[in-house]
C-alpha cells in the first residue's frame, strides 16, 4: 500500500474518478507529472519573487499574445487583482484603501445573463455592479446609458451555458475603449482550444483570466492574468508577496514554475490529437447507451458549451428508471464514486473525459449502467 493510500484509509477519504472535467470540487485536473517533477525541483531554491513573477509574466504575455501576465491565486484571485487593478489602480494609497472604495471610482457594469457565482471576487476589492440587460438580452444603448464618472471597468464572462444573446466582447469593447474604459474578462474555463488563449486579446480585452488548473493540467491553485501593461503592473502591485489585498491570495514559487511549464507544454501540443482521444473516450461512453431505450445519447463538441468533446446522455420521456440528479448522486456513494455532472440542463448528465483515463472509462460505464436500474 503507498504512503497516499495508507494516508487516505487512515482519514477515511475514497479515491474517486472524475467524469466532471475540470470541476474543483472534485479536484480540478490531474497535473501533469513534468509540472511535478518541476515543482519538487524548485520547491527548495530560494529567490526574488518579484523577479520570478515579473519574468512569468513576460513569459505569459509571449504565450497570450498579450502585453504582458501575472501567475495568479486560481481564476478567482485573478478576479479580485483585475477589481483591484481597475479600481485602485498601482496607487499605494489607494491599495492600501481597498476594499474600501470610497473617492475611488468603483463601479463595474456587467450583463445581468454574465452575473455568475464568483463574481464575488470583483466585490471582495469593493466593485460595485451596474447591472444591464433583462438576464438574457443586452441592447447597446443600455450599455452605453451605464457609464458614470464613477465607472472602473466593465466585466465579460465566457463560460458553457451563458446567454448566447449578450452583447459581443468586440462590441463591449468598442463602446468601454471610446469611453477610455477597460474591460475585464472571466474565461476561466474556455481552455481548450488554444486559439482561446489569445482570442480575448484580438477582440480588444483589456485584461483576461484563465485558470491553470482546469484545461492546461497545471497546479490547481493557478490562474494565467494577461493583458494590457500598464492594468498587469497594477495587479501585480496589489498582488502578494506585497502587503495589500492580494496577499490574500499567495501564489508559491513552485506554483509559478509549475503553471509555466504546463503553459509551455499545453500551447507547444497536438490539439487535434488531444481532441481524438476525448472522442474517443466519449464515444465508447455513447456506444454503450446509443440503444437503451428513454435515454438520447449524442458525442457533443461545438467549442462554446461543450468546449471539448463530450458524451451527452438527456433522459427522454420515455425513460422509466431514476432521473438525473438521482444518477448522479448514486454514482459518488461506494467506495470509488465516480463525480459526472450536468451544468447545461438538468434531465442530463455529461461524461467529460479530461481526466478520466482509458482504462478507467469501462469503470465510468459501468456504474452509470448500475445508477440506472
Ligand atoms: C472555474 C471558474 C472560476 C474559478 O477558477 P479557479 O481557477 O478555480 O479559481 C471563475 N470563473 C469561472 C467562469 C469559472 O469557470
Amino acid at each position: 500500500m503507498s504512503k497516499l493510500d495508507e494516508l487516505y484509509e487512515r482519514l477515511g477519504v475514497r479515491k474517486g474518478i472524475s467524469a466532471a472535467g475540470s470541476t474543483t470540487m472534485y479536484g480540478g485536473s490531474k497535473l501533469r507529472p513534468e509540472v511535478t517533477e518541476i515543482m519538487i525541483e524548485a520547491s527548495t531554491v530560494m529567490l526574488d519573487m518579484d523577479e520570478l513573477n515579473k519574468a512569468a509574466g513576460q513569459m505569459i504575455g509571449e504565450l497570450t499574445g498579450a502585453e504582458s501576465g501575472l501567475v495568479t491565486s486560481g481564476s478567482a484571485g485573478g478576479l479580485l487583482l483585475q477589481a483591484c487593478a481597475v479600481i485602485a489602480g498601482d496607487d499605494p494609497k489607494k491599495m492600501a484603501q481597498l476594499p474600501d472604495t470610497e473617492g475611488m471610482n468603483n463601479e463595474i457594469i456587467i450583463q445581468r445573463s454574465q452575473r455568475f457565482p464568483y463574481d464575488q471576487c470583483y466585490r471582495a476589492a469593493g466593485a460595485k455592479f451596474v447591472e444591464i440587460g433583462d438576464g438574457k438580452r443586452c441592447h447597446e444603448w443600455q450599455l452605453e446609458a451605464a457609464f458614470s464618472d464613477k465607472t472602473a471597468a466593465v466585466a465579460y464572462l465566457f463560460s458553457p451555458g451563458t446567454s448566447k444573446l449578450a452583447l459581443s466582447l468586440d462590441r463591449v469593447c468598442q463602446i468601454a475603449h471610446e469611453r477610455g474604459v477597460p474591460v475585464i474578462v472571466d474565461a476561466a474555463s474556455m481552455l481548450p482550444p488554444r486559439e482561446n488563449l489569445s482570442k480575448y486579446h484580438k477582440m480588444g480585452a483589456d485584461l483576461v483570466i484563465h485558470s491553470g488548473g482546469k484545461g492546461i493540467r497545471g497546479p490547481q491553485g493557478t490562474g494565467l492574468l494577461s493583458g494590457k501593461k500598464h492594468l498587469i503592473e497594477a495587479a501585480f502591485a496589489n498582488a502578494s508577496p506585497h502587503q495589500f489585498l492580494g496577499r490574500s491570495a499567495k501564489v508559491a514559487k513552485e506554483e509559478i514554475v509549475g503553471i509555466l511549464t504546463a503553459l509551455h507544454n499545453f500551447v507547444n501540443e497536438d490539439e487535434t490529437a488531444e481532441m481524438e482521444k476525448f472522442k474517443q473516450r466519449s464515444q465508447k461512453v455513447v456506444d454503450a447507451f446509443s440503444e437503451t431505450p428513454g435515454l438520447d445519447v449524442e458525442l457533443k463538441f461545438d467549442k462554446s458549451d461543450y468546449l471539448t468533446p463530450n458524451a451527452s446522455i438527456i433522459f427522454n420521456e420515455e425513460w422509466e428508471g431514476p432521473l438525473a440528479p438521482e444518477v448522479i448522486q448514486r454514482m459518488r456513494e461506494g467506495d470509488q464514486p465516480i463525480f459526472i455532472s450536468n451544468l447545461i440542463r438538468p434531465d442530463e448528465i455529461i461524461f467529460d473525459p479530461l481526466n478520466v483515463d482509458d482504462n478507467e472509462v469501462d469503470t465510468v460505464i459501468k456504474k452509470i449502467r448500475e445508477s440506472m436500474n
